[in-house]
């Protein structure tokens, strides 16, 4: 039985005390929330505030992006260790906006997906496809490729310490939703390719994520579809009793 994973994605948001604050409010509410998996994902900067002010509860930290390399002349980049090392145990890989504002590529990605591995984090590798390739029907082939490139090299034991998270490019911070038909199709389709890949036991117990314009109003019917096992939020995860209310959406919550 897959648990449901609703992770805070804040992007570029909150100041350290904003995201002080915020994980108090949610510190006050985690009682609430047993029948699911939380995770915030601030700015690098407020992860160890976060980790701080949400230790002792299930509550889990990551960060939105990290550089493939251990450390050197990369200025500006920060390496998955010390993401670990700051409070994270999970790390985004291959975010929409990873990929589409700073360019990076399936290979750049699938790098970022060994070290954070290899850091011992839990990735959450981030597919989708663009508005274009879904009308010229090339979306599953588009996501199997990102979801292949990261995946190759690795063995069911690095598979399933991973999450998914399909994230439809032109359903983020749009206000667009995949419907939850739709979205259960992708699904299907990626957990088909994992059991491939894997074989049928790995495909059951991996998580697959859905996220683009996730907010309360839609949340239910998202999670009920029993191949959407949680939600990687944007924009509605900036409140604590938006991001509160999504996860209690979930069923059985
Ligand atoms: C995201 O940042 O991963 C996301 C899905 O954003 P939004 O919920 O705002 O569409």
């Amino acid at each position: 039985m897959r648990r449901k994973l609703i992770a805070a994605n804040w992007k570029m948001n909150k100041t350290i005390d904003q995201a002080r604050s915020y994980a108090d409010g949610l510190r006050g509410r985690a009682g609430e929330l047993n029948a699911v998996d939380l995770l915030i994902v601030p700015p690098f900067f407020a992860v160890p505030a976060v980790a701080r002010a949400l230790a002792g509860t299930p509550v889990a930290v990551g960060v939105q992006n990290v550089y493939y390399e251990e450390s050197g002349a990369f200025t500006g980049e920060v390496s998955a260790t010390m993401s670990a090392e700051a409070g994270a145990t999970v790390a985004l890989v291959g975010h929409s906006e990873r990929r589409h504002v700073f360019g990076e590529s399936n290979a750049t990605v699938a790098r970022k997906f060994t070290a954070v591995l290899a850091a011992g984090l839990t990735p959450i590798l981030c597919v989708g496809e663009t508005l274009d390739e879904r009308e010229s029907g090339r979306a599953e082939q588009v996501v199997d490729t990102q979801i292949g490139s990261a995946l190759d090299g690795h063995g069911a034991d690095e598979a399933i310490r991973a999450v998914l998270a399909y994230e439809p490019v032109w359903a983020i911070g749009t206000g667009r939703t995949a419907s939850p038909d739709d979205a259960g199709v992708m699904h299907r389709f990626i957990r088909s390719r994992v059991s491939e890949r894997y074989g049928p036991e790995i495909a059951e117990r991996i998580r697959i994520q859905y996220g683009g314009s996730v907010k309360p109003e839609n949340a239910a019917a998202l999670l009920a579809i029993e191949d959407i096992d949680g939600a990687l939020v944007g924009g509605a995860s900036l409140e604590v009793n938006s991001f509160v209310e999504i996860a209690l959406a979930a069923p059985g919550a």
